[in-house]
């Protein structure tokens, strides 16, 4: 494959991320341009990239969602290359055909990747042929109840419902008896069509004790595949991420090579090029079994730097320009521990409610070891209409104790007023014993946060808050391939929906 260099890139993405790629593009001397909503005219992004267009209203659907005006963009101001960051386009297979048909480069991989792991049913099926180990369960859409049933029972209840096209947590139920069946997988259908608009669903154990655990790695187009180590994010929410940290405390040197010996292999079997991420569930007796495949840069790739010290944007770029990796796993070191906190603007004391205002004070933490990836600045109000998170803060250090003790000093540093927002339950976290000791799992919240929650309040049931889960929930639900340019509000694609 011939190498071409990147000159220009327009990164089709907003906030944190998109700062975070422009930051990379411009260390290369590499041309920069932002696109934003109407609703991020004055966000950082913006101003800091070379040129910027503003490509429509703050909805997403009307604006980082829309592939074609990008793409567009793109053309007449010459960029060579788009990166799509995370959410919005990223794992939409379609845009990056599209991207490639306009004779562009896309930064992540090729469609048929895309679409081949952006669906859990055919991930599955995959890399079964590769010796990776999936949890036990069915891995093709379920058709018949009575057999689905038959399966379930096989398998030992609890299991988990789960909708094939499902992402950031959603379109997950667990049934935990025969009795609970039919009612959940009804639920489990009508959840996939509305959020993804198809109701393919599938059955997996649910393991009980579940940690998760991920690998990140990094294809060229050359066939080169390496795995750059684990991230452990098993603290969530609602199925989502809010603590990240590598490596694992539980994985021992063998465990962390088979891991990733297993992870490289679900890349080859996919094609892959560019950077991704295998998602592993570990159960408590250390079996681990391949969940998905994130076909794009991840929140949490920060971690990933810090123990590695590489970038991943800039590997990304190269391999996009068709350069072989510049080096090989033995070359890759781990050094230190590094945990990064995901800052939301959500009350953690009111299950994690999205809370809404302006960022009256916003002074970041400093020192050694500190990484701030943020999009926003003081003074600013949080648009309702994209996800939540404003900012990561992320600390590397020589050992895990060094890592939790630098992360707690950084939250109190961290000076945040005007709105609710995560920092607290960082504490939360790295003072509990739990935590402190690695002896964890992805029942965190529920086993030890629980009580710290109170009931939502009536008042701020209010029409503002709901507005800004909604938003939320959209931008989730653009996340995957299968709901190509998407599509919110049910069905209002502005591009056709292309199904694999
Ligand atoms: P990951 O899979 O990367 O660990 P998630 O599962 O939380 O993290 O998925 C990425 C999340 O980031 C999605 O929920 C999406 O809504 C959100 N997201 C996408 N783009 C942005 C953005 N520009 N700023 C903030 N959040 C975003
Ligand atoms: P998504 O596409 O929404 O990220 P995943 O398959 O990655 O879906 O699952 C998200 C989260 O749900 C996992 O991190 C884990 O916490 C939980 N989960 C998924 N599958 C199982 C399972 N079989 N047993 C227990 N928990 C699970
Ligand atoms: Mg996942």
């Amino acid at each position: 494959m011939p190498s071409s260099s990147i000159k220009k890139i327009l990164v089709a993405n907003r906030g944190e991320i998109a700062l975070r790629i422009l930051r990379t593009a411009r260390e290369m001397g590499i041309q920069t341009v932002a696109v934003y909503s109407e609703a991020d005219r004055s966000f950082p992004h913006v101003a800091y990239a070379d040129q910027a267009v503003c490509i429509g209203p703050a909805a997403s659907k009307d604006s980082y969602l829309r592939g074609d005006k990008i793409i567009e963009v793109a053309k007449q101001l010459h960029v060579d290359a788009i990166h799509p960051g995370y959410g919005f386009l990223s794992e939409n297979a379609d845009f990056s055909q599209a991207v490639t048909d306009a004779g562009l480069i896309f930064i992540g991989p090729t469609a048929a990747s895309i679409r081949l792991m952006g669906d859990k049913i055919s991930a599955k099926q995959t890399v079964k042929a590769r010796q990776v180990p999936l949890v036990p369960g069915v891995d093709e859409a379920i058709s018949d109840r009575n057999v689905a049933k038959k399966i379930a029972q096989e398998v030992g209840f609890p299991i988990l419902i789960k909708a094939s096209a499902g992402g950031g947590g959603k379109g997950m139920r667990v049934v935990s008896n025969l009795d609970e069946f039919d009612g959940q997988m009804d639920r489990a259908i009508s959840e996939a069509v509305q959020a993804f608009g198809d109701g393919a669903v599938f059955i997996e154990k649910y393991i009980t004790v579940p940690r998760h655990i991920e690998i990140q790695i990094l294809a060229d187009q050359h066939g080169h595949v390496v795995h750059l180590f684990e991230r452990e994010c098993s603290i969530q929410r609602r199925h989502q991420k809010l603590v990240e940290e590598a490596p694992s405390a539980v994985l021992s040197p063998e465990l962390r090579d088979a891991m990733g010996k297993c992870a490289v292999e679900v890349a080859k079997a996919c094609g892959y090029a560019g950077a991704g991420t295998v998602e592993f569930i570990l159960d408590e007796n250390k079996n681990f079994y391949f969940l998905e495949m994130n076909t794009r840069l991840q929140v949490e790739h920060p971690v990933t730097e810090c123990i590695t010290g590489l970038d991943l944007v800039k590997e990304m770029i190269h391999i996009a320009e068709g350069k072989p990796l510049s080096f090989t796993q033995e070359d890759i070191q781990m050094r230190g521990h590094a945990i990064e906190l995901r800052i939301c603007v959500e009350d953690p004391y009111t299950n994690f409610l999205p809370d809404i205002g302006r960022l009256t004070t916003y002074r970041r933490p400093q020192g050694h070891g500190i990484r701030v990836d943020d999009g926003i600045e003081e003074g600013m109000d949080i648009p309702i209409h994209y996800d939540p998170m404003i900012a990561k803060l992320i600390v590397h250090a020589d050992s895990r104790e060094a890592a939790i003790l630098k992360l707690k000093r950084a939250i109190q540093d961290f000076s945040i007023e005007g709105v609710k927002t995560t920092l607290p339950f960082g504490t939360f976290v790295l003072e509990h014993e739990a935590f402190l000791s690695g002896d964890f799992d992805t029942r965190f919240v529920d086993l030890y946060f629980k009580d710290k929650q109170e009931p939502i309040p009536a008042a701020q049931s209010t029409a503002g808050i709901l507005a800004a889960l909604i938003a939320t929930e959209i931008q989730k639900k653009s996340q995957k391939n299968r709901m190509p340019y998407p599509v919110i509000n049910q069905g209002i694609s502005a591009w056709k929906s292309k199904r694999s």
